[in-house]
């Protein structure tokens, strides 16, 4: 069973992944609008891309929901790990 990626600081299991740089291609784009009752105004949530042919990306960082973290190494160190499961698998 895969593990889920647990935050070193707070041990939480969600992140949030900046990309900056990135070269897009035939990308769809989406943001959402929500309605803020006290200030009266649509807040927006910025260009969500939820699929894209060719993705480039110059950097990346990652966040925790929970805790704000920077969780970038243990991600990656993460995503490493899981790679290497789903290798395995794929060979047995
Ligand atoms: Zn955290």
């Amino acid at each position: 069973m895969p593990k889920p990626f647990s935050c070193p600081q707070c041990g939480g299991h969600d992140y949030v992944v900046v990309l900056t740089g990135c070269k897009v291609t035939g990308a769809t784009l989406e943001e959402a609008y929500t309605w803020d009752g006290i200030n009266e105004e649509y807040v927006s949530s910025g260009s969500v891309v939820v699929d894209s042919d060719t993705f480039d990306s110059q950097g990346a960082q990652a966040v925790c929901s929970n805790c704000e973290t920077d969780v970038t190494d243990a991600v990656s160190a993460y995503e490493t790990t899981v790679a290497g499961e789903q290798a395995d698998a794929a060979q047995a």
